[in-house]
């Protein structure tokens, strides 16, 4: 019969109580078994879960499981040179992240190590991955907009500074783009932001990072990534190191941050490899049994703080990919409880050129509403309505075409408002733009123009009103109202646009 290390141990340390010694503790240990980047280690009886070890060959790992002879610790680093019988010892402190300042701009692993080949991180301060997130008492209200630029989402899902924004949808719909358009929004408004990539090839980070750059958008983000090719517990622990890297500009700097984790699907996957290779239970799709605690300690995170803290918000926009539409998986469906609200990207939608691809009829925001400015409200306010009548009269209209006028106007004005509503990728509209063309669209302004050309018109109407009505527009942006003089004077730019227009 073979003899398994950890049992050697335990019989040796059996005797040893039997002659009457305390077991012996210490900071340094043994490794007992090393394997799939995973090590166990005899002998840190204090040790605590989610504490940093160093091995002998100056690799680190993250004490996760403990157990009552052993630690189960997964490397964060290489393990050759970790075999049976190696050192290991306690850091006493957490796994933790360099944060601050120096950290705007670059690009890093989840431990702080520069990917940009642009030097070292400059930093004062760790913060550890790990933290409580803020109670009841420390938060307020969400109130102020955290405006992503897509009209579709300001004006319907409308997203607050501090709220959880789910972006969910098959692969291939847009979904990194939604979040990176709301990212090169933040440009000027103050608002940093972290992007977490995790899983997700090194290619699509590096070009990701150069269309940030390309926008000047790099001045106020951080990029966290931890490749495909990286061991599990460097994905797992990336979403945690970026929020800590998020945390410190709320807590310390009281700023307004956007934190987007792309994606939530490849985290739980990772953490059930790294689960699986523990030896814990496998439940439901053989993920370990606290995946809803994974996601709800890292979403609570996100808070806006209340005025005794001083202030500061992390906006969470935490992306799952779902397969084949299925949003009832154990991974989504855990996801949408713990958030305020969902944005539904679906590849049929996407296919057929209404891109983005969002569900309105499904897509919802729980508290965003109280964040939108009164302007979008005025115009915005009878859109949903105008667009799910429009959805109920186009299956009828596809059996007859023995439509009256009142049908026929209904579906001439809901596709033009769902043309309005395409917007390419890059390409953010202000709010006071925004309010500008849902104004025109929803006001019945775009029925004589024929649908291949609505965005042209748009684009050509918007120029105009900024050149003859900048004084509306510098109002509807300064008091973030619409009045009844802007709508007759919007009214009035309209006719005197289409005139000049062919
Ligand atoms: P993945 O599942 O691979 O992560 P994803 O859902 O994140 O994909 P994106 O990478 O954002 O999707 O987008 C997929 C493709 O669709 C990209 O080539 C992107 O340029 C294009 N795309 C996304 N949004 C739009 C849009 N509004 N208009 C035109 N093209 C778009
Ligand atoms: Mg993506």
């Amino acid at each position: 019969m073979v003899t398994r290390p950890e049992e050697i141990s335990s019989i040796i340390r059996k005797q040893i109580e039997r002659y009457g010694l305390a077991p012996q503790t210490s900071e340094t240990g043994s490794v007992i078994s090393v394997g799939d980047g995973i090590a166990r280690v005899y002998g840190l009886a204090d040790c605590k879960s989610g504490e940093l070890l160093r091995f002998e060959n100056g690799a680190c790992g993250m004490a996760i499981n403990l157990e009552e002879d052993n630690i189960g610790c997964v490397l964060m680093g290489d393990d050759r040179g970790i075999r049976e019988g190696s050192a290991a010892s306690r850091t006493g402190e957490m796994v933790s992240a360099p944060v601050g300042d120096g950290l705007i701009g670059r690009v890093v692993d989840p431990l702080g190590n520069p990917l940009d080949g642009k030097g070292p991180i400059e930093y004062s301060r760790k913060r550890p991955v790990e933290y409580p997130a803020p109670g009841v008492n420390d938060r307020k209200g969400v109130s102020t907009p955290m405006q992503t630029g897509i009209t579709a989402i300001d004006a319907m899902v409308p997203i607050g500074r501090g709220q959880r924004e789910l972006i969910i949808g098959d692969r291939q719909t847009g979904k990194t783009s939604v979040a990176i358009d709301t990212i090169i929004n933040q440009k000027d408004t103050g608002v940093l932001c972290v992007y977490v990539a995790i899983g997700q090839k090194t290619s699509s980070v590096a070009s990701l990072v150069e269309t940030l750059r390309k926008f000047g958008a790099m001045d106020h983000v951080t990029v966290v990534s931890s490749p495909a090719s990286e061991p599990a517990s460097m994905q797992y622990i990336a979403p945690y190191a970026g929020c800590a890297i998020a945390e410190e500009f709320m807590y310390a700097q009281h700023k307004d941050v956007l934190i987007v984790y792309d994606d939530l699907s490849k985290h739980a996957v990772a953490y059930r490899a790294m689960s699986l290779l523990l030896r814990r239970p496998p439940g439901r799709e053989a993920y370990p049994g606290d995946v809803f605690y994974l996601h709800s300690r890292l979403l609570e995170r996100s808070a806006r703080l209340s005025d005794e803290l001083g202030g500061g918000s992390i906006t969470a926009l935490p992306i799952v990919e779902t397969q084949a539409g299925d949003f009832s998986a154990y991974v989504p469906t855990n996801v949408i409880s713990i958030t305020d609200g969902q944005i539904y990207l679906q590849s049929d939608l996407f296919f057929s050129g209404q891109r983005p691809a969002i569900n309105v009829g499904i897509s919802v925001s729980r508290v965003g509403g109280s964040a939108q400015t009164k302007a979008m409200k005025t115009v915005a306010g009878s859109l949903r309505m105008n667009l799910a009548q429009y959805r109920e009269l186009q299956v009828f209209a596809q059996f007859g075409s023995d439509l009256d006028k009142s049908t026929q106007d209904k579906l001439t004005q809901g596709e033009r408002i769902l043309e309005s509503l395409k917007q390419p990728v890059n390409a953010p509209y202000t709010m006071e733009e925004q309010v500008i063309l849902l104004f025109l669209a929803t006001g019945k302004g775009l029925m004589d123009v024929p649908l291949t050309r609505v965005r042209a018109f748009n684009l050509g109407f918007l120029a105009y009103v900024k050149e003859k009505y900048a004084d509306d527009v510098q109002k509807i942006a300064s008091t973030g109202l619409f009045s009844h003089e802007n709508g007759a004077n919007l009214s009035r730019a309209i006719a005197e646009y289409k005139k000049t227009w062919h």
